[in-house]
């Protein structure tokens, strides 16, 4: 990949810190953002470094737009305008419909849906102005197929697409693509923190047996975030291991 500088957010671990180290190793600029993991953010950058690549690490809460936007000015005064921003930042809080309180609601929509809206409206401009911008956001298959538990989770998901779908049409005319990847269940602590009996069943309904790997879903993102994608714009790229056939 030609040397961009590349957003992502929440990755100070898991998928978003695999996207962070392969754009690095891709010899990118990486902005590692984080809302509350100081030490986490700080080890991505001291990896990338130490593979020669060059990062900082940028705290912001994307659900407030005060903090996306001084996120902005920091990866403005070190890199420069943006090439990549890919909206990773997630989380959950599961609970039966019946149970689920407003909080647990509004609280994951927040992160997901108001956080990639700050974030896709901080950053529009670069991904206008820069040469071939790339949108891309992480969505999931539940997403797609629901889940129980995930009332909240699957309505945010589901909602990423119609969002990817619209700055795909909106951007197409400056040249920037706007793409999603909907991972299936990956090895990380959002999924680790399961029951073994739920991970075991996961593995089971998966054809190809296992959890996903970050590495595996790191991939993709690189791909669609390169000039190798360039006639790649609206689409879901699913990395499920076949869990939706
Ligand atoms: P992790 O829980 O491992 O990591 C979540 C990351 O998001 C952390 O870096 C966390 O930082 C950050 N984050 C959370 N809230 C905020 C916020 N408000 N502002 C900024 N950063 C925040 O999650 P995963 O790596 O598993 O998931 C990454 C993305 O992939 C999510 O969008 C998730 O929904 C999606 N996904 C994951 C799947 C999986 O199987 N793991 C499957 C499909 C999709 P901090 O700790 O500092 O808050």
């Amino acid at each position: 990949m030609r040397k961009k500088t590349c957003v992502v957010t929440g990755s100070s671990r898991g998928i978003g810190r695999g996207i962070a180290e392969r754009f690095g190793n891709e010899g990118c600029e990486v902005v590692v953002n984080y809302r509350s993991s100081p030490e986490e953010a700080e080890a991505v950058v001291d990896a990338i470094e130490s593979s020669g690549g060059s990062a900082i690490a940028v705290q912001a809460d994307v659900t407030d737009v005060d903090q996306v936007e001084q996120m902005r000015a920091e990866v403005h005064e070190t890199f420069g305008p943006v090439d990549v921003l890919v909206n990773n930042a997630g989380i959950n809080q599961d609970i039966l419909f019946k149970e689920m309180s407003h909080e647990d609601w509004d609280v994951v929509l927040d992160v997901h849906l108001d956080g990639t809206f700050h974030c896709t409206q901080t950053f529009y401009d670069d991904l206008v102005a820069a040469e071939e911008g790339r949108l891309i956001n992480i969505s999931s298959i539940v997403g797609k197929g629901g889940n129980f538990g995930q009332a909240n989770y699957a309505t945010a998901k589901a909602g990423i697409f119609g969002f990817t779908r619209t700055l795909a049409l909106e951007l197409a005319r400056e040249g920037t693509t706007a793409n999603c990847v909907a991972p299936g269940f990956i090895s990380t602590q959002m999924v680790e923190e399961l029951p073994e009996k739920i991970k075991d069943r996961i593995r089971e309904d998966t054809p190809l047996g296992r959890l996903g790997t970050v590495e595996e879903v790191a991939e993709v993102v690189a791909f669609l975030a390169s000039d190798r994608s360039s006639f790649i714009t609206g689409e879901v790229i699913d990395v499920n291991g076949g869990k939706d056939l």
